[in-house]
């Protein structure tokens, strides 16, 4: 029997529904990693691989796999994650496990063995929700995690990571074995489906596109010092106003960005004294820019340096910068983006690509294995929030273009 795509694609979607159905609230998903209710979303996709006949175990970071075992013992794995934000959608995450869960189904059907070892992995805590670190479990496999930094950690109860952790028999301290426990498994390809939680794909009125890499990140807070002083009684051209400083290096992260085609945001601002008649004597604002182009983003980072020099000079306020985070821009493979241009190509009739502004497991993956993603649109560019949402017909046409990439990718020389 030939496998139709459409009815994959149909139980996908089924699944998905049954998901949300069982764990979400009126404020939407609440799958968020090491509590009940997480743990009830993985003992039912659990039930649902082993009723194929698939493989389940758990890693030592608390990566839940499932495999079905190939003629070889070569593997290629999907993965995604069914943890949520709380107040999350039902499709961040548990498209890419589901999509996963299918492809199992796929090649278990007719009872012969798929070409490849087929593993389909959801990742522990992808969200970093209750203690702040994304990608946890993916960066145990990885083996760039940094579980001292997590270690002692509390969440908004005053529960220490260790202690949520080794409730769900999971020893911090053992985490990073999995990157051992994943070398051992001769994984030859990743492969990632997610929606896109932005709102390109929907303004140029695609469905689904492959994603060729994720974007480089330069995170910063930025300090402005000038000098607090009576709002009543100081001359507008005798202020050393911090506030207004930080105001105008905004607007020009803003043209820095449209420079260069991407994007800088500043999130937080933070005044002091904080009072209404005092001229701000100190401001701090935070700063993330993100590309896909490291050398851009080189000249991002410089340029902004700079023209908060100029600023604070101009200002009568000095400027430091501090760094919280910055990640080089991780390109994927280019022979699966190829077959996952391909995949798209055949759904869509175009090969749409992109590249990804959020980070995802498949960013830790693509540091360890051949790697690609495939996005599927996004309503509004929604996620995060209980009105994310994909119009099925669309959903439809990413989880097919899917299903056929994990095809190609099982099928072909890789
Ligand atoms: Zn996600």
């Amino acid at each position: 029997m030939t496998y139709n795509l459409n009815d994959g694609a149909t139980r996908v979607i089924q699944d998905l529904k049954e998901l949300a159905l069982l764990t979400s609230d009126g404020g939407g998903a609440q799958r968020v990693a090491w509590t009940a209710f997480w743990q009830t979303a993985r003992d039912w996709y659990k039930q649902k691989a082993e009723a194929l006949g698939a493989e389940v175990s758990k890693d030592s970071a608390g990566n839940v796999w499932t495999k079905v075992e190939g003629e070889s013992t070569e593997a290629i794995v999907i993965g995604s994650h069914l943890d949520s934000v709380p107040n999350g959608g039902w499709l961040d995450g548990a498209l890419g496990v589901l999509a996963g869960l299918e492809a199992l189904r796929r090649y278990t059907i007719d009872g012969k063995k798929p070409k490849k070892t087929l593993y389909v992995v959801d990742w522990a805590d992808e969200e970093g929700a209750r203690y702040g670190y994304s990608c946890l479990g993916s960066s145990a496999v990885s083996g760039s995690l940094n579980v001292d930094e997590l270690i002692g950690r509390v969440d908004l109860n005053g529960v220490a990571f260790e202690e949520a952790l080794t409730e769900f028999q999971v020893r911090p301290e053992k985490m990073l074995h999995a990157h051992q426990e994943f070398l051992k498994r001769n994984i030859k390809g990743y492969l990632e489906l997610h929606i896109e939680q932005g709102p390109i794909l929907e303004k140029e009125q695609k469905d689904a596109a492959c994603v060729f890499g994720a974007a480089g990140v330069e995170r910063h807070y930025i300090d402005f010092l000038g000098q607090a002083a009576h709002a009543g009684s100081f001359p507008v051209p005798m202020r050393q106003d911090a506030f207004l400083a930080a105001a105008e290096a905004a607007l020009e992260f803003r043209e820095i960005a449209l420079k260069y085609n991407a994007v800088c945001t500043v999130g937080q601002v933070q005044v002091q004294p904080d009072v209404v008649t005092i001229v701000p004597g100190k401001c701090t604002i935070s700063l993330d820019m993100r590309t896909i182009d490291a050398a851009d983003l080189q000249k991002m980072y410089e340029e902004a340096q700079a023209v908060t020099e100029k600023i604070a000079s101009a200002n009568g306020v000095s400027v430091g910068w501090r760094k919280i985070y910055s990640v080089a821009p991780q390109l994927f493979d280019n022979q699966l983006i190829r077959l996952c241009e391909q995949a798209v190509e055949e759904e869509t009739g175009e090969a749409t690509k992109m590249y990804s502004g959020p980070l995802h497991d498949a960013v830790e993956m693509a540091k360890v294995v051949p790697t690609v993603m495939m996005f599927t649109m996004s309503e509004g560019g929604l996620s995060h929030t209980k009105e994310e949402h994909t119009p099925e017909p669309k959903l439809q046409v990413g989880i097919r273009a899917f299903l056929r990439l994990v095809h190609h990718v099982m099928d072909c020389a890789f």
